[in-house]
């Protein structure tokens, strides 16, 4: 079996009682069925704390956010639960946050997620290299081999064509959806043909319409928006930034989502969450990096709004290609 992560999954270290936001940070958690059985039979004043604030919903065990904080959480940054107990007594999500596990079966994906602020900093500024190790282990993959196959080819074109600073970023990300769209169709049963950049542009010019960019703000304030601080942020500016840091979250969503497609065959939706992110997040007030990582905190961490705009891009006019490429320049 094959283990793939980034360089820095390795080195990444919380930054605890410095962190700007903290993981429990406007969201109830969810508890794993063991932890939650643990917690109620726990004793002392953590177990009542801990007893006082776990709910049921939908067969899942949550615990409640209060006044937008984990009630877990102390004045110091610090989890109590850790605090008073140690790390192996907090729940999964917990414990394994901002850390990504995708178990294909014959090969596991390492990853860390933009919605923590300091893996947001690393992820958005530092070099990554991927690193592959072989282990012993692993179970025969249930996934169509066919589809993984195309998606494992083309997902390093796909980083490439992103990675080309030589061609101005706007450029990149329309390659990257011509490109989506190249391969997508090898998905649904074509021959995955060489790409031809130049003629990929030339194609997406005639598509471009004039970009709506308060349209495509408007569809991300239509979504569940989870904290004040994202939708005070949803006012698109006329003019975008094209900073650098938006290749490598589009690097990072690539790397993140491009395999996902083998689950429901559908790699353009995809490819659309990410560039629709890159033509917002290139026109917001305020830190790229900050937004950057609310964006994955209230889009990429809700099933919900993923699904949104997975659907939506088929049916939404704001991430129609035509606006998509005329928000792309
Ligand atoms: S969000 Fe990241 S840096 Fe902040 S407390 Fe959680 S793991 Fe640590």
């Amino acid at each position: 079996m094959e283990l793939i992560y980034p360089s820095y999954y390795q080195t990444f270290s919380c930054i605890a009682s410095n962190c700007p936001d903290s993981c429990c940070h406007e969201w109830d958690v969810q508890v794993d069925a063991d932890s939650a059985a643990r917690y109620r039979s726990m004793e002392g004043s953590l177990g009542d704390a801990l007893r006082e604030h776990l709910y049921e919903e939908d067969g899942e065990t949550y615990l409640r956010n209060v006044n937008g904080r984990c009630p877990m959480w102390r004045e110091d940054g610090l989890c109590r639960i850790q605090a008073e107990r140690g790390h192996g007594a907090l729940c999964q999500v917990c414990q394994q946050f901002p850390r990504l596990r995708h178990d294909y079966g014959d090969f596991v994906e390492l990853g860390l997620e933009l919605s923590c602020p300091e893996a947001a900093r690393i992820i958005l500024t530092e070099p990554m290299e991927w690193v592959a190790e072989s282990l012993s282990g692993g179970e025969a993959p249930e996934y169509d081999a066919e589809v993984m196959a195309i998606l494992k080819e083309s997902r390093p074109h796909a980083l490439a064509l992103l990675d080309n600073a030589a061609v101005p970023l706007p450029q990149r990300l329309t390659l990257l959806l011509m490109y989506g769209y190249h391969v997508q169709a090898a998905i649904d049963g074509a021959e995955l043909l060489p790409f031809d950049p130049e003629a990929a542009l030339a194609e997406a010019v005639q598509f471009a319409a004039e970009g709506d960019a308060e349209a495509l703000a408007e569809f991300y304030r239509s979504l569940d928006v989870l904290t004040e601080r994202w939708s005070a942020r949803l006012e698109p500016s006329v003019s975008p930034v094209w900073d650098e840091k938006l290749a490598k979250f589009a690097q990072y969503a690539v790397s993140r989502h491009w395999y996902q497609a083998v689950s429901d065959y559908d790699l353009t939706g995809r490819v659309k969450l990410l560039l629709s992110a890159c033509a917002l997040l290139s026109r917001l007030e305020g830190d790229l990096i900050q937004n950057a990582q609310l964006w994955s905190k209230e889009i990429e961490n809700s099933g919900e709004n993923l699904g949104a705009v997975l659907d939506g891009a088929y049916t939404e006019p704001a991430l129609t290609d035509a606006n998509l490429l005329g928000l792309l320049r």
